[in-house]
């Protein structure tokens, strides 16, 4: 039984904890033990990493552990400085040596070229140049959106100089050794990140979480290693025949966890990264998923089938990059005493980063195909910039990946041109771009990142076009308008249609409230914008009427029908504070039956109607028939018959309702005036 091994970080405390592993039946050993173990040479059917086993191994000694969780610390501040790297012109060289192990009848310069290939599959593995990241490119990114691959700016250098004495190698030949090393650490190859290669491990290998650089390494399995026909008993064997189970554990020695992490809700720790359950094995079809998310089974960091793992997300690169630049300094710093080529890009026999992608073809002749030259960039307006780069001979397209300046996702378009026109750009906006050129070895590197910035939009203040009032009540309404990107603030004027005096509001925003309107009312209003160089002219005046209708007025009216002795009578309206508001009279005499009808407008409020006759006698009904009757809106709501001494009068309150009656008196005189006066008659 392994025990699985997994990590937990919790404010920075890492603690180790155990579970059992469903995928292994084999009884957990010391790894050298394990090893020694397997007395028959066989092939291991899938793929199988001993990461957790060598962690629980290694985690038992208390100095490596506290080491161990400072990596994580250090790893997390470094972090930041990889991802705002806008270009990769000066990879960081990694030094590595490679030795085999318990080999029969080695053919030293076979298992040389076999090293060295191993070593040109980690340079495109990790910088994304493999021809099969095509894979990714045009099919699985569109599984994870947001997703980059990840191009790592390294190189891996088989060292090539000034070797630990004892090893046979002589300055100048790379450090590949043969039967010189046990185990799977050498203090003497300290400053080299190494690669054991050693039969039976009955694992495809296996690494520590976070290499140290002091002599360990990585161990890789005789049947794993490489690619090709091999050389003897160091020989590949499909499906995992490409070299790539080096790359799953030159991940794990930068730091890098199993792409599952350890199921669902236990991250790898990487942040593009899809949460996955488990690992996947053989060949998985795209879309396949797990936690709510398609499983990214084709990063170097699951089990799945050398042919079908072809990337590392760009988070996995830069955790990578990050742990050399804040880890692994004895080993970069080392690279300048023993590679050779440091300082330079190429120097090993395929493509690298910076390198070109071109070859020969089968029958040997020279096919000149590289990396395009000489790109410029001409035409940036606010939203677009041409692309031109000089034409490769026998490149059958060319692509141009394109992004914002300090964002990870890439646009990606391909072109047989020589031009290509990026469009829906972000006015003044910096953009990074890099092309490269498929020839017929397929895709070359990329030309270094450069970077262009748009051009910022030509000012457009101007005053605000047609705007949209919604009525918020009958005596309000909220007016809003386009935006005008310049604009300082607004100006918003309005007025009763068919007055003249407007009232006028600045906002800053592209809207405001209207308060304290007439409902059912027809306004007026007009917009300009105080741009950079000053207010716009007003726009065409619009129109908008609040809701509801009118107010209807107080309509009062009153109908006097007078007697013979007009002159006698008068009537007045008082309002609650004793002031008169209408009144009518003296009349002629004579006139008796006439009818004075007035009517006028009266505002909400108590009144009182007074009908007076001076002689005292009244109106009704010796001399004719006088009366008076008071209308609102038409409609009688009082009545004096006109029999009265001096005077009657009516109280009422005019409402929002409609209306309301007080008292109505008449005096009490009418007897005693008439004894003091005669009967008119007699007088007439
Ligand atoms: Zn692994």
């Amino acid at each position: 039984m392994t025990v699985r091994w997994r990590i937990f970080v919790t404010v920075l405390v890492l603690v180790a904890a155990l579970s059992s592993c469903k995928d292994d039946s084999t009884e957990m050993l010391p790894l050298d033990e394990f090893a020694e173990a397997q007395n028959e040479q066989f092939h291991v059917h899938t793929r199988s990493c001993n990461l957790d086993a060598k962690m629980e191994s290694l985690m038992r000694d208390e100095s490596y552990r506290k080491q161990h969780e400072e990596k994580f610390t250090k790893v997390n501040a470094a972090l930041s400085d990889i991802k705002t790297r806008t270009s990769c012109s000066n990879p960081t060289i990694v030094p590595m040596a490679i030795h085999f192990q318990g080999i029969s009848n080695p053919d030293a310069a076979c298992l040389t070229a076999l090293a060295q290939s191993q070593v040109d599959i980690l340079n495109k593995d990790f910088t994304g140049t493999n021809t099969d990241i095509l894979n990714w490119t045009s099919q699985a990114a569109s599984f994870f959106p947001g997703a980059s691959n990840g191009e790592a700016c390294l190189q891996f250098c088989l060292a090539d100089t000034n070797h630990p004495n004892g090893y046979g190698l002589s300055n100048g030949a790379p450090a590949v050794t043969v039967n010189k090393t046990n185990g799977d650490s050498d203090a003497n190859w300290s400053g080299y990140i190494n690669i054991f290669v050693r039969a039976n491990t009955g694992v495809l290998g296996y690494s520590p979480l976070g290499g140290s650089g002091n002599g360990d390494g990585v161990v890789v399995d005789a049947t794993a290693f490489g690619t090709g026909s091999g050389c003897g008993s160091v020989s590949p064997n499909a499906p995992f025949n490409l070299g790539r189970t080096l790359t799953h554990e030159l991940g794990h020695y930068l730091l890098l966890d199993h792409i599952w992490g350890n199921g669902c809700n236990v991250d790898d720790l990487v942040a593009d990264t899809p949460d996955q359950q488990q690992e996947y094995y053989g060949c998985p079809s795209q879309g396949a998923s797990s936690c709510g998310s398609n499983d990214m089974h084709m990063s170097y960091m699951d089990y799945s089938n050398d042919a079908c793992m072809y990337m590392f997300s760009a988070g996995q690169t830069a955790r990578m990059e990050a742990y050399i630049s804040s880890s692994l300094g004895n080993v970069t710093g080392n690279a300048a005493n023993v590679c050779s080529t440091s300082g330079t890009t190429g120097g090993s026999t395929g493509g690298t980063t910076g390198g070109t992608g071109g070859g020969t073809t089968g029958g040997g002749t020279t096919v000149t195909c590289e990396t395009p030259s000489a790109v410029s960039v001409a035409n940036i307006t606010s939203t677009s910039a041409e692309l031109s780069w000089t034409a490769e001979p026998n490149a059958s397209q060319y692509r141009i990946r394109y992004r914002e300046s300090g964002t990870s996702t890439w646009s990606i378009s391909n072109t047989t041109n020589t031009t290509e026109v990026l469009q829906n750009l972000m006015e003044a906006t910096t953009y990074q771009y890099q092309v490269r050129t498929q020839c017929p070895a397929g895709w070359t590197a990329y030309t270094s990142m450069a970077t262009f910035t748009t051009d910022t939009a030509v000012s457009t203040c101007a005053a605000p076009g047609s705007a949209t009032v919604t009525n918020l009540s009958p005596n309000s309404v909220h007016v809003t308008w386009a935006a005008i990107p310049q604009a300082i603030r607004y100006r918003i004027r309005f007025r009763e249609l068919g007055t003249s005096a407007f009232t006028v509001f600045s906002p800053t925003n592209p809207s405001r409230n209207l308060t304290n309107l007439k409902a059912g009312t027809t306004y007026q209003y007009q917009l300009r914008t105080r741009c950079p160089s000053g207010w716009t002219t007003w726009n065409s005046m619009s129109t908008f009427t609040t809701e509801g209708t009118t107010t209807a007025a107080n309509v009062l009216t009153v109908k006097l029908t007078l007697d013979n002795y007009g002159s006698e009578t008068t009537w007045e309206l008082v309002n609650e504070n004793g002031n008169v508001i209408e009144d009518d009279g003296p009349f002629q005499d004579g006139q008796a039956g006439t009818l004075k009808v007035k009517t006028f407008e009266a505002e909400e409020g108590c009144y009182t109607l007074y009908i007076d006759d001076s002689y005292g006698d009244g109106i009704c009904c010796n001399y004719g028939e006088g009366s008076l009757e008071l209308l609102l809106n038409g409609v009688v709501i009082g009545e004096s018959d006109g029999q009265f001494g001096y005077y009657d009068y009516i109280d009422f309150c005019i409402t929002a309702n409609g209306f309301k009656m007080g008292d109505r008196k008449r005096d009490a005189k009418k007897a005693q005036a008439q004894e003091k006066h005669p009967p008119r008659v007699a007088n007439h």
